[in-house]
């Protein structure tokens, strides 16, 4: 078949996630108590997370979780998504090589997020909880959160990174739209964003601490618990519905990837797009290259160590084994592009580890180039964060160009960038930078990376 775009029927919305985890030999490490340096149990981590979420997150052995009936329904107001061939890109860049990319941005929040937002938010939901809080970077988290709140009926508290907050009032309003309460942080309504703001004067925030704020909430505040929209194993589960519908998309044109690649923040979108079919390569079945693209201003795989570390700045959140560029790094102002997390999912990190995932660093000027010879050919004005992986598939699709190898590439198209226009305006206008961190710029992140368990 040659279709443009492939979608699935709603009946064909999988039934189940597929947890990744359940078939590595070798299982990404636990989260480790920072107090104690001993596995997390359910019951501490009950305190922050609802109970059916800390048991996906610690369960590294049932395959396939069953989607709420609820959750699949609300999927169908927004999934499936489509399997797109970029033939208009393949042309331009006049490649051998079959462009595919799978499209998370055809919702109001823009992106992949929803899936997560969608199970986390009916589980506490389920739970009988008045509300959940978090943190969201960019706004695409926070606004994914406020619809699925809207959505099943629930009170929403974001804190939203504070250069976000002023660079991208539009997000903020959708969010508001939504009904969920913004706070930009560092804020002082919290003890851990005080004393972030003692030692960072002038700060305007990072994911790290604006998590930490959000956790403090939840712990803190009767019937609320915290929600997290990346990182975590539960939210890659969640994410795989975007890998397995692809899968079932290419059964039916009867194509299969050779290449498969997504951006990397906190790694759920690639961790979600990869799920089936590294699936397939654990159980020694295919083989595929997956490669994780990342920006060079915040580079965790390419740059970072593979070390347990606190998930937040305020370091009041579990240690995860993950590769991080330390609790206390914080990506240069001039940085546009998204993708701002220290740290990596940590089973992204283990299959990074082994070998099985190849990762590549680039800088924003190159990554919005791509973003408009995207734009121009497929018709899509792609987020920031989705460009580091058109970029990656350009570069690819250029290597089939030269040796003449028809390769079939697919990317993770994970959303869209209408809210973004404020970098896109700085690409056009000439004025955006990149910066590399220095050693020394690494060597400071580092440096809040706690002492390593025995
Ligand atoms: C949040 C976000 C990302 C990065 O997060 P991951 O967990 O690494 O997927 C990528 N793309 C878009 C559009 C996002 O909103």
């Amino acid at each position: 078949m040659d279709n443009y775009r492939t979608y699935l029927s709603e009946s064909e919305i999988p039934t189940h996630y597929y947890n990744m985890r359940a078939d590595m030999k070798v299982k990404p490490a636990p989260l480790l108590n920072p107090a104690t340096m001993q596995p997390m149990t359910a019951e501490e981590l009950s305190v922050v997370f609802c109970e059916e979420l800390v048991k996906q997150e610690l369960d590294d052995e049932t395959k396939f979780v069953e989607i709420p009936e609820e959750v699949r329904e609300y999927y169908k107001t927004f999934r499936p998504s489509p399997l797109v061939r970029a033939k208009n890109l393949e042309k331009r860049l006049g490649t051998p090589a079959r462009i595919y990319f799978k499209f998370e941005g055809n919702n109001t929040s823009g992106s992949h997020k929803l899936n997560s937002a969608a199970a986390q938010v009916y589980y506490a939901k389920k739970q009988g909880l008045k509300g959940i809080t978090s943190e969201t970077g960019a706004g695409q988290w926070g606004s994914a959160l406020a619809m699925a709140s809207a959505h099943f009926g629930l009170d929403c508290k974001v804190y939203m990174v504070s250069s976000s907050y002023e660079q991208k009032p539009f997000r903020r309003e959708v969010m508001r739209t939504f009904g969920a309460d913004v706070t930009p942080s560092p804020s002082t309504t919290t003890e851990v964003g005080r004393k972030i703001l003692r030692e960072f004067p002038g700060t305007r925030g990072s994911l790290g601490c604006a998590i930490s704020e959000a956790v403090e909430e939840a712990a803190t505040r009767e019937g609320y618990r915290y929600v997290l929209g990346s990182v975590l194993n539960q939210v890659l589960l969640h994410q795989s519905i975007i890998g397995l519908e692809a899968h079932k998309a290419f059964e039916i044109i009867g194509d299969s990837p050779d290449i498969i690649i997504g951006c990397t923040g906190g790694g759920s979108n690639l961790g979600g797009l990869i799920a089936p079919f590294m699936g397939e390569v654990l159980r020694g079945e295919r083989n595929y290259r997956f490669i994780g693209a990342e920006p060079a201003s915040c580079p965790s795989f390419t740059r970072g160590k593979y070390l347990y570390d606190f998930c937040d700045t305020g370091q009041i959140c579990p240690l995860a084994k993950m590769y991080t560029l330390g609790n206390g790094f914080m990506p240069s102002p001039n940085h546009a592009g998204g993708l701002r997390f220290h740290g990596m999912s940590s089973t992204l990190s283990e299959l990074y580890d082994q070998g099985l995932i190849e990762a590549v660093a680039y800088e924003q000027t190159e990554v919005f180039e791509a973003a408009e010879t995207f734009a121009r050919a497929e018709g899509i004005l792609p987020a920031p964060e989705s460009s580091h992986a058109i970029k990656a598939a350009i570069d690819e699709a250029l290597k089939c160009k030269e040796s003449g190898e028809e390769k079939v590439i697919l990317f993770g198209l994970s959303g869209t960038g209408y809210f973004d226009l404020v970098a896109y305006e700085q690409f056009n206008s000439g004025t955006m930078t990149d910066y590399i961190p220095g050693d020394e710029d690494l060597a400071k992140g580092l440096s809040f990376v706690p002492p390593q368990p025995e």
